[in-house]
């Protein structure tokens, strides 16, 4: 729990792992999911859980940062490399034992306390009771082909630049529709690069990589350059003086020997205060001068400091997922996401200093009304993701919810003890 002044419940000591590769049979219901699944204690975190899947042969709905607690990560929707393919760990629940404000220890699934059920996967963490152990299910393991892409300018950025970023990042709804692709980039603020050997200094640029899992023959490391190269071509020779490189295709045997390879094994958090706004197909490719417009409001060029980070997680498994039990609170502007962009800011850690408290205050209101707002401003209707939005979020009801809050507010009244925040 993050408020100030809350009561802090340790789960850390609640473990322990069981992965059942026969269908799954939520308590007190009359049949059977047929899923892989894995069981879980309160304190399970992202490594333990991929590792565990993985000596199975399975993959699981996972998130960056290897101490990322699942229960945590998954009550806020919870995103990941597989969503464009699975849908998001909320999506994927299928049980949970959940201990209420009142000490009621309740079982929730699609067939017992089914308003809880909606209202854990994705109503935000700490906000209807403590949840003790969860079931979720896992898929079958399969090789994750990756390419990676980084195209700039020198510093200070060039009109050039900002087309052709423009140009590139239109095209990530045509990425998701035809491809099913996932990836994670970065279109960076001034940062000191070596490009080659006599090409030095400060650049601006995308760096990322495109992720497609071999989910059907069709996907393929052929198959993945094709969605991706051709544009890279086209604003090549669109906006000549890019600088551009690709290293096409690496297959990796799974999805874990990737996660494991770029996340592990002991990362972890780092101080930046973040902001989030999700952007759908319109934002995207609506308007191609509204989205260079954002994308230059919402990137610093402050050496250090992060810039526009691009999680591509969203796509047709997050948007037609069928979470069971009819639904869950996940909130409804992720069903027509293609990207979730963050923003962040940092400032010098010194919790003494009144110089460093000012610089943090600076940079918290920059992050709010000039970066994060220049995305609130090109998407006004979608929303921000919860678990890693800004402490500052506008309207964050809407924001964080959309048109599930209300039924969230209904459910957290009706356990006796709980606080409305
Ligand atoms: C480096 C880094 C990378 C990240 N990458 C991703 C990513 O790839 N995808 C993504 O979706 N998110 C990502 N996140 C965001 C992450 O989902 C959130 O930080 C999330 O809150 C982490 O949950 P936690 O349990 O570890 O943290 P905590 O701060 O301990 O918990 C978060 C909230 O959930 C509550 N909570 C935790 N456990 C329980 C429980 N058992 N029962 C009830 N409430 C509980 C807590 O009280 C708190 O309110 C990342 C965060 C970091 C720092």
């Amino acid at each position: 729990m993050t408020a100030p002044n809350a009561l802090t419940i340790w789960v850390h000591n609640i473990l322990g792992i069981t992965v059942q590769t026969t269908p799954f049979t939520p308590t007190n219901c009359p049949y059977s999911i047929s899923t892989p699944s894995l069981t879980f204690g309160a304190g399970e975190e992202m490594a333990a859980l991929n590792l565990a899947a993985s000596q199975y042969n399975l993959t699981i709905i996972s998130g960056g940062q290897t101490s990322i607690g699942y229960n945590g990560y998954m009550s806020g929707a919870g995103h990941g490399a597989l969503g464009p393919t699975y849908g998001m760990a909320a999506d994927n629940v299928l049980e949970m034992e959940v201990v209420t404000p009142s000490g009621e220890i309740l079982t929730v699934n699609e067939c017992q306390n089914q308003d809880l059920f909606w209202a854990l996967r994705g109503g935000g963490g700490s906000t209807f009771g403590v949840i003790t152990r969860t079931t979720i299910a896992a898929f079958p393991s399969v090789p994750l082909h990756t390419l990676t892409l980084q195209f700039g300018t020198p510093f200070p950025y060039s009109d050039t630049y900002w087309s052709a970023a423009a140009a590139f990042f239109s095209s990530y709804p045509s990425f998701a529709s035809n491809y099913h692709l996932a990836g994670y980039g970065t279109f960076s603020p001034n940062t000191s690069i070596s490009i080659s050997a006599n090409q030095t200094g400060n650049f601006g640029g995308f760096a990322g990589v495109f992720l497609l899992p071999a989910v059907s023959p069709s996907n393929t490391t052929t198959s993945l350059e094709q969605a991706i190269l051709p544009i890279v071509e086209e604003i090549q020779s669109s906006y000549p003086g890019l600088f551009i490189s690709t290293n096409t295709s690496a297959t990796y045997p799974s999805f874990y020997d990737w996660w494991i390879t770029s996340n592990g094994p002991d990362w972890g958090g780092i101080d930046l205060m973040v902001g989030s706004r999700l952007l759908d197909a319109e934002a995207l490719s609506g308007n191609l001068t509204a989205l260079k417009e954002a994308m230059m409001g919402a990137t610093t060029t402050t050496m250090g400091q992060a810039g526009l980070m691009v999680d591509f997680v969203s796509g047709v498994g997050v948007w037609d997922a069928k979470p069971r039990g009819g639904g869950n609170s996940v909130n409804p502007a992720w069903r027509r996401a293609v990207v979730h962009c963050t923003n962040g800011a940092t400032w010098p850690y010194a919790p003494s200093s009144p110089s460093a408290l000012t610089e943090r205050t600076t940079q918290q209101n920059l992050l709010t009304n000039t970066y994060v707002q220049a995305l609130r401003t090109l998407a006004p209707n979608m929303g921000a993701y919860v678990n890693e939005a800004d402490v500052n979020e506008p309207d964050f009801q809407k924001a964080f919810w959309g048109t599930n809050y209300e039924r969230l507010v209904e459910i957290k009244r009706s356990f006796e003890g709980s606080v409305i925040v």
